[in-house]
């Protein structure tokens, strides 16, 4: 089954909105498979936004990222990266559609609640640098019957 990596970011997390967007992927029918609370340290801020190493926001982006606890998530279903993203929305609120998360929670770009893996190979990455493999819970979810097409 494919694996996505979110993580509501410090701004969601002041905000106390965890459990709401937790909710937005438990009712399309997504499966949580890991979950925590943690601080992220440079050192892992660095790995996980390389790529945009060099931009005039990546200074400001490591600085939003490790300044207070994200909620790190692993979920589960099939093309789960592409409905996740479509569920988040546009990374600018301001583009983002009413009805995604990014459209009804924020306003900044820069405070944009919360991120996703944006491919099925950038979730993998992303999962191996935030969970060890035995905090990955694997069960099964007796609903999928009523979830899924048959
Ligand atoms: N970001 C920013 N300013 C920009 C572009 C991006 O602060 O002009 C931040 C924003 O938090 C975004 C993150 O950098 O979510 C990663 O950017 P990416 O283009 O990968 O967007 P995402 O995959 O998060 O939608």
């Amino acid at each position: 089954m494919d694996k996505t990596f979110l993580m509501v970011k410090p701004d969601g997390v002041q905000r106390q909105i965890i459990g709401d967007v937790v909710n937005r992927f438990e009712r399309k029918g997504l499966q949580l498979v890991a979950a925590k609370l943690m601080m992220v340290s440079v050192e892992l801020a660095e790995k996980h936004y390389g790529e945009h190493k060099g931009k005039p926001f990546y200074e400001d982006l490591l600085k939003f990222i490790t300044s207070g606890p994200v909620f790190a998530m692993v979920w589960q279903g099939e093309n789960v990266v592409e409905i996740t993203r479509k569920l988040i929305g546009k990374t600018n609120p301001m583009d983002a559609e009413p009805g995604t998360i990014r459209g009804d929670y924020c306003l900044y770009v820069s405070k944009n609640i919360i991120h996703g893996s944006d491919s099925p190979e950038s979730a993998k990455r992303e999962i191996a640098l935030f969970f060890q493999e035995n905090e990955i819970v694997e069960y099964e979810k007796l609903i999928d019957n009523w979830i899924y097409k048959s």
